[in-house]
């Protein structure tokens, strides 16, 4: 195996089965930057604490994400795959990360005042302090570098700073300030044709789901808002559908539709069969794989066990330092 380049860390909060955004935002990107580094994965569950009120899906949506990202090809091997609550020590690095990060830095964040307008009957003192977990998160594996978009990077930003500020007033280089890697994923919208792809606006199209339920929700994609009729011309540039077209269908096909639709040759429902036949070929390796491992629940959790343990290792490592910088008895 060639050296690899360094560690990448990524977390995802527990939202259970994966939508085709998260699939082409995250998953993939996930998967490939296997080949360049040396990957931890994790499933931030106390993250999903500070937005979810009803927690009892918790484990069954731990369980599928994890499914997913195994079954679309990252290797537990070679990456980390584990969940945030199970290394004690990201709690422990996050109280004392917290004592070197300025209030008013927080409260001023971007993400913080968009999720008091999203949830304002419940502005906890976990929301404020979401940034300071994430940065320990990252931290606490010495990751070199994580893969974000481009609404993430404020986050990244602020965890170097409070690298860079840790490791001034402690005189230590026990925190490693990391790069950002930024993807250039697209942002794929939902069967809306609206918003972003999100299961909470169920505008989503679920990864694992079967062929006909694929085709029933592709059926129900809004077009061309333009286009009232069969016989009027269409416009690619603004149907969602032709958007996802560009990344699952051959290149003729995108050249096709996209003639085609601009002189009404082809129809909104024929357009969206076609996308629906080759996004359930372009999916069908991974439900096949996904139907594989599905049949033994346990190997998910003795994966995940794994990878907490593994994670453990290299999070002690990291806080022996960061406990002795500090000068704790
Ligand atoms: P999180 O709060 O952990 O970001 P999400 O479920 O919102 O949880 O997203 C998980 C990952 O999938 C993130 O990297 C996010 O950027 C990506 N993602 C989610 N929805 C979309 C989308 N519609 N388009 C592109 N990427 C998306």
């Amino acid at each position: 195996m060639t050296a690899k380049k360094g560690r990448v860390f990524s977390g995802a909060r527990p939202t259970g089965k994966q939508h085709l955004g998260n699939y082409l935002g995250a998953v993939h990107n996930y998967v490939a930057l296997q080949d360049e580094y040396d990957c931890v994965y994790c499933i931030v569950d106390l993250h999903a604490l500070t937005t979810v009120e009803d927690t009892e899906n918790l484990k069954q949506n731990t369980y599928e994400m994890a499914l997913d990202w195994l079954a679309a090809g990252i290797r537990p091997e070679e990456s980390i795959v584990f969940i945030q609550s199970h290394v004690l020590q990201v709690t422990e690095l996050h109280t004392m990360l917290s004592m070197v990060t300025p209030l008013g830095k927080l409260t001023d964040l971007p993400t913080f005042k968009e999720k008091v307008r999203m949830q304002p009957h419940n502005i906890n003192y976990g929301l404020v302090g979401y940034p300071v977990l994430m940065a320990a998160d990252i931290m606490l594996y010495k990751t070199n570098a994580v893969p974000v978009g481009v609404d993430q990077a404020p986050h990244i930003e602020f965890t170097r700073e409070i690298a860079r500020s840790f490791n001034h007033r402690f005189k230590t280089q026990a925190l490693i300030e990391p790069e950002m890697k930024i993807t250039e994923a697209p942002k794929v919208i939902g069967i809306d044709g609206q918003q972003k792809m999100s299961k909470s606006l169920d505008n989503h199209i679920e990864i694992a789901a079967t062929p006909e339920e694929t085709a029933k929700r592709v059926m129900m994609m809004v077009t061309d808002p333009q286009r009232q009729r069969r016989s009027d011309p269409g416009n690619p540039d603004v149907c969602n559908v032709f958007s996802l077209h560009k990344i699952f269908s051959s290149a003729e096909e995108v050249n096709m539709v996209n003639v085609e639709c601009r002189r009404a040759g082809i129809g909104c429902v024929d357009c969206k069969k076609l996308l629906a036949k080759n996004l359930n070929a372009h999916l069908s390796p991974f439900r096949a794989r996904r139907a594989e491992l599905a049949q033994k629940p346990e190997y998910v959790w003795e994966v995940l066990e794994d990878g907490n343990q593994r994670a453990r290792v290299i999070a002690e490592q990291t806080m022996v330092e960061v406990r002795a910088a500090q000068g704790l008895p």
